[in-house]
């Protein structure tokens, strides 16, 4: 019965019927197959500065865009830190959910903005959950659809509120990069930054410096959440929130 089977196939083609088979003509097998390389190199980096420590207070979150006077080359733009609904936002475009999260807290961003965050969030550098960020173009130009080259530094200050004092802590932050890279952007970066840390020890109500510690305590430590904004990454102890600012209520 198999054997049955496998005759009829061989001759079974309406096309093949009656045809010589096919010679098979001798063909040498490769050790491994000729490939052709793609390669696409991208290179992104950042650079922060230490914390500045200014009074709070409501006005303070105004003055951010202020300290990029004389430092900025495009319109400045203050982002936000991101609904507290949105809590697996990314800017990655193949994690679908995580994309449309992140799109729907900064698709109405500008092209430089989006950048910005981009490049600042990949590396780490900004943190939108509870951080909020003045952004512009600081260096370089942009391409016809408005987006800066990988030559371009974006950048700006960056603020979230210290959880013990309720101080705004405002620290400078620039970045740059894509599909290649240029000498002299390290140097003209780190010329930017201390310009941009002058402006915020020049702003009224600066303290002066201080170290940037990430608020929330230790990373996978417990937390709570704010009860104003509801952001949920609030040190146990904490006593202010350091995305919102308002006075925690402890049971
Ligand atoms: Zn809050």
């Amino acid at each position: 019965m198999p054997l049955e089977f496998l005759r009829r196939k061989g001759t079974g083609s309406p096309a093949r019927k009656g045809a010589a088979p096919l010679p098979v003509a001798p063909q040498a097998v490769p050790e491994e197959a000729l490939a052709e390389d793609h390669q696409l190199r991208l290179s992104f980096a950042a650079k922060t500065s230490a914390g500045v420590r200014l009074q709070g207070g409501p006005s303070a979150l105004g003055l951010l865009s202020r300290m990029l006077d004389g430092v900025a080359i495009s319109d400045i733009e203050v982002v936000q830190p991101r609904e507290t609904s949105l809590t697996i936002a990314s800017p990655a475009i193949i994690r679908t959910e995580e994309a449309a999260e992140w799109l729907r807290a900064h698709g109405a961003a500008s092209p430089i903005t989006r950048h910005a965050l981009y490049v600042l969030e990949l590396l780490d550098a900004v943190d939108p959950s509870y951080d909020t960020f003045a952004c512009a173009l600081l260096d370089g130009e942009i391409d016809t659809s408005g987006y800066p080259e990988y030559s371009a530094i974006v950048g700006g200050v960056v603020a979230h509120w210290d959880e013990s004092t309720g101080d705004l802590i405002v620290r400078a932050v620039v970045g740059w990069g894509g599909r290649g890279a240029r000498g002299d952007t390290d140097r003209t970066a780190n010329k930017l930054l201390g310009r941009l840390l002058n402006n915020i020890l020049d702003s009224s109500g600066a303290l002066g410096l201080t170290a940037v510690d990430r608020p929330g305590g230790v990373p996978g430590g417990p937390t709570v959440t704010c009860q104003h904004c509801g952001y949920p990454n609030v040190h146990p102890r904490a006593v202010f929130c350091p995305k919102c600012g308002m006075r925690m209520i402890h049971a």
